[in-house]
């Protein structure tokens, strides 16, 4: 046997994780189900490294060194599943199966348990970057075991991402934590991206500008404390021209936006767990509300189109109060992100450092932002920090924005523009620092309807008090 790792699945995202495996000086096995997938990357990138291409499984497995690792990148769901199937037979006992795909947590939680009863080491690994990300560096989450960690580490870290030298990939905790990590980073993702939407929205209508006036504007906020990817790549988007009609390209795409499942995941887990991560959450369903059709037309028929002012008098104000606005609720997306990283850290028992999954999301990743070295900063400054929004930093950069944040949210309703993850923000914030909550009285209310007891602010306990519908219930 001579090669170091070995991948199965050379479709995309295998095909370039296995290129990025080889630059990078490590012998890889190569297979595929349908072989000439297999000998198509041979014959188109074979002298980027050193392949060694079996057709069968077993010559496959066979060489590799032992332990044996190997990377399986195939369709998510009953695809691995089989794969792993076929595998497990051909193993040996601390070899190490490492599934790249898309896998929920909960899947790679049942994968790992069966597989280290046959002494075999499964580690979900988390890849973000997209195809180009998998070729020439990725951000990377491994969980699995130590075992597994050792012999992984340092290939893995060899082919991430690299930002200040540190390479994006560190072992995220046990069994199904780097899925979950990668899963909230992708919900993460959906927050970013709504919000940037929201912020285009109301430049557009408030100032008049077209797409490319307000790529302008992407652009000079990517030179300050918004400085990432997806702010970046807006400018791009939104500077595009369509080649068929020469208007702006966003004006041509159809309003109605996808899901592959991520966010979805990270809601429900979410929700689970108890962790409001409203941004996510609006996220998630603003898509889904874009596109239902089917409803969006009657309720265009019923109620008008028609929206009312911004006052974007002072141009520059007016953009300085939308950055400042979106700022403030990316601060509060990405402390709810890390409070489900910190709740499902407690609930599986991973042991989850924050600020390093900060680190390594700095680069290789859809997320990647210039802010993430602040978050690393904060969990280092103090690793039990309540909330992100009380770190000192996010602290002054909330309060800073919070005039500008209720103008932005409050004009956007009274002009009948939906802002979901900037308002959602903006009341969770509220919501955190209020003296007294109302929910005091849904208490109330759930002790008079269903007798679920409360407790009182003057002494420790629980208490019920005899309702006069009480006894109308216990006839019921
Ligand atoms: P696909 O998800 O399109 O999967 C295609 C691959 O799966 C092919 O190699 C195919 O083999 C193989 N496959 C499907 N069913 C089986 C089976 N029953 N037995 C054996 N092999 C099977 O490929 P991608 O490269 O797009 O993605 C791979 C994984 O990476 C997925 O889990 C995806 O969610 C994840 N991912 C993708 C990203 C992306 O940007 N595309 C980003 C991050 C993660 P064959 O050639 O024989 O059909």
């Amino acid at each position: 046997p001579s090669a170091t790792i070995g991948v199965t699945g050379l479709a995309v995202m295998g095909r370039n994780l296995a290129r990025n495996l080889a630059r990078n000086g490590h012998t890889v096995a190569l297979h595929n189900r349908t072989h000439a997938r297999t000998e198509s990357l041979v014959a188109e990138h074979g002298d980027e490294g050193t392949f060694v291409p079996s057709e069968r499984l077993e010559d496959f497995v066979a060489s590799i060194e032992q332990p044996r690792a190997i990377i399986v990148m195939v369709k998510a769901g009953a695809p691995t599943d089989a794969v792993i199937d076929e595998l497990v037979p051909l193993l040996d006992e601390g070899d190490i199966i490492v599934d790249c795909g898309n896998a929920h947590y909960a899947d790679t939680r049942r994968r790992e348990q069966q597989l280290s009863d046959k002494g075999i080491h499964f580690v979900g690994c988390g890849v973000s970057g997209g195809e180009e990300g998998a070729l020439n560096g990725p951000s990377i989450m491994p969980g699995g075991s130590r075992h597994a960690w050792d012999r992984l580490g340092p290939i893995f870290r060899s082919i991430a991402a690299e930002v200040d030298g540190e390479p994006c990939c560190v072992h995220v905790g046990p069994d199904g934590a780097g899925h979950f990590v990668k899963m909230v980073h992708n919900g993460i993702e959906y927050a970013d991206m709504q919000l940037i939407a929201e912020a285009y929205d109301l430049l557009r209508e408030g100032l008049g500008a077209t797409p490319a006036e307000i790529a302008d504007i992407f652009r000079t906020w990517n030179e300050g404390d918004l400085e990432s990817f997806l702010i970046e790549i807006t400018a791009v988007v939104l500077a595009q021209e369509d080649a068929d009609t020469g208007t702006p390209f966003v004006d041509v795409v159809v309003d109605q936006a996808e899901q592959k499942g991520t966010g979805r995941w990270t809601v429900q887990s979410a929700l689970d767990l108890g962790v409001p991560i409203t941004g996510i959450a609006e996220a998630t369903f603003a898509r889904a509300l874009s596109s239902h059709a089917e409803q969006r037309g009657p309720a265009r028929d019923a109620f008008g189109t028609e929206t009312g002012e911004l006052d974007a008098s002072d141009r520059d104000e007016y953009i300085e109060n939308v950055r400042l606005a979106l700022y403030a609720s990316k601060v509060v997306a990405y402390a709810q992100g890390f409070d489900q990283i910190k709740a499902g850290s407690v609930e599986y028992d991973w042991d989850v450092d924050p600020g390093a999954m900060a680190m390594i999301w700095r680069g290789g990743c859809i997320i990647r932002a210039r802010f993430l070295d602040r978050i690393h900063d904060a969990y280092t400054d103090d690793p039990d920090l309540p909330s992100l929004l009380v770190a000192p930093y996010f602290a002054d950069a909330v309060r800073n924005g919070l005039d500008a944040w209720r103008q932005v949210v409050s004009q956007a309703s009274l002009a009948g523009i939906p802002v979901p993850a900037f308002a959602s923000s903006l009341s969770y914030f509220d919501g955190l620092r209020r003296e007294r909550l109302p929910a005091a009285l849904i208490q109330g209310l759930r002790d008079n309807f269903g007798a679920h007891t409360y407790r009182r602010i003057d002494r420790d306990g629980m208490f019920h008090i005899e309702w006069a519908g009480d006894a109308l219930q216990h006839d019921a």
